[in-house]
């Protein structure tokens, strides 16, 4: 973290550039604005993807030359009608081949698409729990948790008769649930625990003391579970979404209560059957950048204020309550930064890599170097390092916007509260800005890596913390777009790979990396023309959903390639 000089006083001189009142994506003759044709290349069934893919742009570019408007759909249709047919029985085409992700089940809320405005708030979005996933552990957690409380709501006659809880894991769960410790997540909701209060010293009795049975309480009667009742079943199967699980309440084979769940990503979670909440509506509805940023210049404010406005909107509660609770995500950002590197040097992170901790060395070292800008890399690197290791000993993490990339963003908050000295307001500003790009990125893509691969984990969380820096020394909107773009961009396509499922190798120094290309995200948009970016961010997060769905599902959290193949463990 140095340049203070340079960018603040730069900022002064690009302000002007940035704000030229040439935004290159307000205009509503741009024939590129609308993104949604992107999303629009389903291939329908039978046909050679290449084909169609060549006329549908075909198609799109003679629209544009003509000036007619071609409705996707439309352009589907025309390019359908001119591709031949592939014939019945041949070879289904390369992307069709197994190993391809199994398509997402178009019930889950997660995966509808034309959902109208963003509706997530700070509180569903920034969620504290113990590391180290957030799709496989806190979601878990909360599963079995909202599970348990539909339990205790069982008439009395039939609880009477229980016997048995039940957790099957099913997909990236069960394929590497275990080095995430999905198994004793779910038991600690089982048992009323909760991610945000739970000790972590719970879950880390439960894996020195595997065999330890617990009473949960289900009115009158007592039910024994331990960490048998957790089954890792089947890896492949035709699930709703990759992260499925059940959970039963037995009497014996006779169910009482069961329910089918989805960890959607983030420690969001849904159910058969799940339909969101209902909300008020947001003050300023946005389902896309160019809408947030154009209500942002239209009114002459920031994104960060467009932001409170809806939180205060669609929440109910008071900007001092929204204030409150960002101040709790900060806070806890920096105590995890803090834990991680007042860990010993050789700290040992716990399964079968052992890895060595490196964020004290790291940080040490750093501060020894000769030059100021690789003090300040160096030292961003750490602070990530600090907080994914804590995320990888099963500490309490912050989801901006997994557990995975729980070094992240932290690493940023810290360099510009604790380093930089930036008042508080800037942070809390940069906080919910930061928040609208993991919201935009979560309504139209994914935050889940066994949906798309680290590029929704690391790509996500570092395109937040470049939004957040370029919020915090107040860029005008568009170059805080700018920076969140180019942060998104230079993570897509980004496998996950977890070496033997922990979150541990690539993870750990993959959050060091996406803090670095946030800050350098942040040089780059706010040093350059903004009007002259040339990718915009909605452009980006529909590459990044194309990309997720046609990523073979070997590198969405299965550990069956990549490093998890290569990386020998002795
Ligand atoms: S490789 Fe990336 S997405 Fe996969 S577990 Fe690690 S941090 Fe998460």
């Amino acid at each position: 973290m140095s340049n203070t000089e340079k960018n603040t006083g730069k900022q002064d001189a690009d302000d002007t550039l940035s704000s030229t009142d040439i935004p290159r994506d307000v205009s509503p003759d741009d024939a590129l604005a609308d993104t949604s044709p992107l999303l629009s290349h389903e291939i329908p069934a039978g046909v050679d993807r290449r084909s169609f893919l060549m006329r549908t742009a075909v198609g799109g570019a003679a629209a544009v030359m003509t000036g007619s408007v071609i409705s996707a759909e439309a352009r589907t249709a025309m390019a359908v009608a001119t591709v031949p047919q592939q014939a019945k029985g041949s070879p289904a085409p390369k992307s069709a081949a197994k190993g391809s992700a199994p398509p997402l089940s178009p019930d889950l809320d997660v995966v509808k698409k034309e959902k109208g405005p963003v509706l997530t708030t700070v509180d569903e979005f920034y969620k504290v729990g113990p590391g180290p996933s957030s799709s496989h552990t806190i979601g878990p957690m909360r599963i079995t948790y909202d599970f348990y409380q539909r339990a205790v709501k069982v008439p009395a006659d039939k609880l009477a008769k229980a016997t048995a809880l039940k957790v099957n894991l099913f997909g990236s769960l069960s394929a590497t649930g275990k080095g995430h410790g999905t198994e004793r997540a779910a038991l600690a909701g089982l048992v009323g625990k909760e991610p945000a209060t739970v000790d972590p010293k719970f879950l880390d009795s439960l894996r020195d003391k595997p065999d330890q049975v617990f009473q949960v309480k289900l009115g009158d009667k007592s039910i024994p579970v331990s960490l048998k009742d957790v089954v890792y079943d089947a890896t492949k199967g035709d699930f709703k979404h990759p992260n499925t699980m059940t959970v039963k309440l037995l009497a014996g084979n006779e169910v009482l209560l069961e329910q089918e769940y989805y960890s959607v990503g983030g420690g969001f979670i849904e159910w058969k059957g799940y339909t969101p909440p209902k909300k008020n509506p947001p003050k300023y509805p946005f389902a896309t950048m160019k809408e947030l940023r154009g209500h942002a210049d239209k009114n002459k404010t920031t994104i960060a204020k467009i932001m409170l406005a809806n939180e205060t909107s669609i929440s109910g509660r008071s900007e001092q309550e929204v204030n409150a609770f960002v101040d709790k995500i900060i806070d806890a950002m920096v105590a995890t930064v803090k834990s991680g590197l007042a860990m010993p040097e050789d700290d040992v992170l716990p399964g079968p890599i052992k890895l060595h901790s490196k964020a004290a060395t790291v940080y040490k070292r750093a501060q020894d170097d000769k030059f100021q800008s690789d003090r300040g890399i160096g030292g961003l690197s750490a602070f990530a390092l600090a907080a994914s290791e804590e995320n990888g000993r099963g500490h309490l993490v912050i989801t901006a916007p997994t557990g995975g990339s729980a070094g992240v963003m932290p690493s940023l908050v810290y360099g510009l509260l604790e380093v930089r000295k930036l008042d508080r307001q800037k942070v809390r500003d940069g906080m919910l800005a930061a928040a609208a790009i993991g919201y935009l990125c979560k309504h139209h893509a994914t935050l889940s890596a066994a949906e798309g691969g680290c590029q929704a984990e690391i790509g996500v969380a570092s395109a937040m913390a470049a939004a957040l820096t370029a919020t915090a020394y107040d860029a005008p909107s568009i170059v805080v777009e700018n920076a969140a773009e180019s942060a998104l961009e230079h993570h897509l396509g980004m496998t996950c790979d977890p070496v033997a499922g922990y979150v541990q190798v690539p993870c750990i120094e993959r959050c060091a990396f996406g803090a670095v290309k946030a800050w350098t995200a942040f040089a780059i948009a706010s040093n350059e023309i903004a009007s002259r970016h040339r990718v915009n961010f909605d452009e980006t997060v529909m590459a990044l959903a194309q990309t997720a769905k046609e990523m073979n599902s070997k590198y969405k959290e299965t550990s069956e390639a990549g490093l998890a193949l290569s990386v020998t463990l002795c």
